[in-house]
């Protein structure tokens, strides 16, 4: 039987480093492999011309630059671009390219589905698959250079900043995900600074806790309500890890970083539900002791899911009153809508063991009534703006 190949896309720097030492080969010719790799684009062992003959042979015995499968690709009317990608495991996952006049953003997914199932996510509507590999993840960054001109030379890098917002919560895939994002963070890969790559997580505490041993990439708290109960019914894994170990979790990341950084605190609103201006005014106070910035999502409708949008004056009324509050908030613009790639909500086409897809298409009504009436019980509607 032959030994599987590794794949050295998905290697860290000290990863690599270890393949080379095993192989009798000096530290800097992991360096050099890194860039031809990363910066230059190259899987093809023959043309690392700096690599003597005999290693790129051993090399190509032990190992392959295998990125994933692209399947499908989308253009947007707005420039945007979003590519379906095929996983080792059979399914889908998506990543979106979102380019502004002084940035381009790519949003990568972490995992095929995800277990956490937050009642606004198309993803967590559909089960979870798998985690994506470390190759999976870094690949999706190596793809969108290879498709945007990233690795030509003289051309400047098309996308300046990641967020891993895609499909999946990435702390639940720990040891990939941080060996994607150091590798999006090296000088001898993509050299990204660690100020634009952003993990964004729903609130896995303990896996928080450890990020500070691993990373100082930028975090995003995926928060969405200012109390526990309403949290929990939004984004359940609230009842295993409540608000106030999420913030003290948040505030000892933020606290070991050598500078001065804020996590983004996102806020997805759902007509009806957390949109309340006293669920402002709670957002606020609850705030109060975590410098952070606040990014205000509008919910983008979805099939499985009987959530509405919010008005343009409830959206504004609730910044305003973050804003009066001394928060710098941002609203998020709906992007790439003509096809369907609202980062934090991508849908992919997901093997689904857990069959959830089937349980909440037969739940759909009961399940939102019961936030509604949740939200009822909250005696906030006579505050709805
Ligand atoms: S919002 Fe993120 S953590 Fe929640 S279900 Fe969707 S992908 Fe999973």
């Amino acid at each position: 039987m032959t030994a599987e190949k590794i794949n050295l896309l998905g290697l860290s720097r000290g990863k690599l480093k270890a393949l080379f030492a095993e192989l009798g080969e000096k530290p800097f010719r992991a360096e050099q492999v890194m860039k031809w790799i990363h910066q230059r684009g190259v899987l093809d062992f023959d043309a690392m011309t700096d690599i003597s003959m005999a290693l790129r042979e051993r090399l190509k015995e032990c190992s392959e630059i295998s990125p994933p499968k692209i399947v499908e690709g989308f253009t947007s009317e707005d420039g945007s671009h979003k590519w379906i990608i095929m996983v080792a495991s059979g399914s889908k996952v998506e990543m979106v390219f979102i380019p502004e006049s002084d940035r381009g953003t790519l949003c990568v997914s972490s995992q095929a589905g995800c277990t956490l199932d937050c009642s606004f996510c198309a993803t967590g509507k559909q089960g979870f698959n798998s985690n994506l590999s470390a190759a999976e993840i870094i690949g999706q960054l190596w793809w969108a250079n290879h498709y945007l001109g990233g690795f030509k030379n003289n051309m400047e890098r098309p996308v300046s900043n990641v967020v891993m917002m895609g499909m999946g919560e990435p702390l639940l895939n720990f040891e990939n995900v941080m060996d994607a994002v150091d590798l999006m963070m090296d000088d001898c890969a993509f050299g990204l600074s660690k100020r634009k790559v952003t993990i964004s997580t729903s609130g896995v505490v303990p896996a928080i806790d450890k990020m500070k041993d691993f990373t100082d990439a930028s975090l995003a708290v995926s928060l969405h309500a200012p109390n526990d109960e309403l949290r929990s019914q939004i984004v359940p894994i609230n009842k295993k890890y409540p608000i106030a170990e999420l913030m003290r979790a948040v505030k000892g990341y933020m606290e070991s970083l050598p500078d001065r950084r804020v996590p983004v605190i996102e806020y997805t609103l759902i007509k009806g539900v957390n949109d309340h201006r006293q669920h402002a005014r709670d957002l606020a106070a609850l705030l109060e002791s975590l410098p952070c910035k606040i990014n205000l999502i509008p919910f983008n409708p979805f099939s499985l899911s009987d959530y509405e949008r919010p008005s343009n004056t409830s959206v504004s009324n609730f910044r305003r009153i973050l804003q009066e509050a001394g928060y710098t908030v941002t609203v998020r613009t709906t992007r790439a809508d003509d096809i369907g790639a609202a980062c934090g909500q991508l849908v992919g086409d997901v093997v689904d063991q857990t069959l959830r897809s089937v349980r909440h298409k037969k739940n759909k009504k009961s399940k939102i009534g019961k936030v509604f009436d949740r939200a009822d019980n909250l005696a906030v509607t006579a505050d709805r703006i």
